[in-house]
């Protein structure tokens, strides 16, 4: 027997796009509530490393 692919069930769990709350200062990329997420002040940030160390780069000084 072969087995059609074409039968095996689509993984969509949910169609509805969370909802953006806002940019993310490191990545600059839309940031969803369901995302892991960091606030400092009015600075929104991924809870990602990536992010929050563009961000620092940002903002600080190099010595
Ligand atoms: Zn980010």
């Amino acid at each position: 027997m072969i087995e059609n692919t074409m039968l095996l069930p689509h993984k969509y769990l949910d169609p509805v796009e969370p909802m953006v709350i806002g940019e993310c200062e490191g990545c600059k990329d839309n940031v969803h509530e369901t995302d892991e997420h960091l606030e400092i002040d009015d600075v929104l940030l991924h809870d990602d490393t990536t992010c929050i160390a563009a961000y620092i780069r940002e903002v600080a000084v190099r010595r």
